[in-house]
């Protein structure tokens, strides 16, 4: 059983970005205003995650990081009006199966905060008053110290640089969906990016991509009964030294507030785009920033265990979708 625990939980924790993911979108669901994430050594010794939501009632610590407990839904049916990014109560187990974890929670009800101990399966072993304000933290030490394999995948330069850069571009991602949400980003002490609490998503862009890049951009709306676009495309005469690039970094397509993978979209827009730009679309990223709204029914957001590839239920229609905004920006494309 021991074996099964750790097997199924280095499918959800794959990396230290995955554990950043995972305990941002908790700090999310508990309404959190602000967030810091401080790492050590890539993350590998430490990683922490501060926020000052809600906080974790003392009658759920005993159950939190127990594999498939969520205080997110009660039933099936939740799962059809789900506005949470958690629900399936897997994270904080699984990452106890492969880390040493502690969590320190305040709620508004609590006098003071307490940090709690996790052994790995998730119980708590010891807990101690702590002097933080209202919020949960949680450390995460020594993570796969018990995934030899995996660790030694992670320990080149090279990685190590690749994953703090992969763990930017998801705060990047957060910071974009949530305007009003502050975000530090610590690693060996040493600040590595931040954002601060705007109140749009236009000022979020502004302050993730620079003035220079927005100044380039186009504001997008299309809305329909079922299926709401919105976001920022480069104008039909941008400078396309400021929103082209070699990668998809800067390509942000959101569904229900969720960062996404959506290659077809992206291929769409790829598409429009490098013929306007009389550009090979193979090497040509457009800068942009799109958040589609459908129903919650209508994405299966559990395909992979980080939720980011999602199956749409009338993806048809946003591709139609997205493919008006494109032509009334762009032009149809060439025969
Ligand atoms: P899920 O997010 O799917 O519910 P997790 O394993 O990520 O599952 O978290 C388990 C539970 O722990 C959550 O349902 C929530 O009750 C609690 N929790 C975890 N992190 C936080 C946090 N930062 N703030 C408040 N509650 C939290
Ligand atoms: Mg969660």
């Amino acid at each position: 059983a021991e074996t099964v625990r750790l097997l199924s939980s280095s499918q959800v924790i794959t990396s230290v970005v995955s554990v950043v993911k995972e305990l941002i979108e908790n700090s999310l669901d508990a309404c959190a205003t602000t967030i810091d994430i401080r790492l050590e050594n890539y993350g590998f010794d430490k990683i922490e995650v501060r926020d000052n939501g809600n906080g974790i009632k003392v009658a759920d610590v005993p159950v939190m990081a127990v594999k498939h407990y969520t205080s997110k839904i009660n039933s099936s049916e939740d799962l059809e009006r789900l506005t949470t990014y958690g629900f399936r109560g897997e994270a904080l187990g699984s990452i106890c199966c492969v880390s040493e974890v502690l969590v320190t929670t305040k709620t508004a009800d609590d006098d003071i905060s307490t940090q709690y101990v996790l052994d790995s399966n998730g119980h708590v072993t010891s807990q101690k008053p702590s002097h933080l304000g209202q919020g949960t933290t949680v450390t995460v030490l020594k993570l796969f110290k018990n995934l030899p394999v995996r660790k030694q995948f992670y320990s080149t330069n090279k990685k190590c640089k690749e994953e703090l850069k992969k763990v930017q571009d998801l705060l990047i991602a957060y910071g974009i969906i949530k305007p009003e949400l502050r975000i530090t980003f610590v690693h060996n002490k040493a600040a590595i990016w931040q954002k601060n609490r705007v109140s749009d998503h236009k000022m979020a862009c502004m302050s993730v991509l620079g003035t220079a890049v927005m100044g380039n951009l186009c504001a997008v709306f299309v809305v329909s009964l079922q299926i709401n676009l919105s976001g920022f495309l480069p104008k039909a005469e941008s400078d396309s030294s400021l929103t082209s690039l070699s990668s998809s970094e800067r390509s942000f397509i959101f569904i229900n507030d969720r960062p996404v993978h959506q290659k077809e979209i992206l291929k769409l827009i790829r598409q429009y785009y490098s013929v306007l730009m009389q550009k090979d679309s193979a090497r040509l990223y457009p800068v942009f920033f799109l958040n589609i709204t459908v129903p919650a029914s209508a994405v299966d957001v559990n395909l992979t265990p980080d939720k980011t590839e999602v199956l749409l239920q009338y993806k048809d229609c946003v591709l139609l979708a997205v493919e008006h905004v494109l032509k009334s920006l762009y032009g149809p494309l060439p025969a």
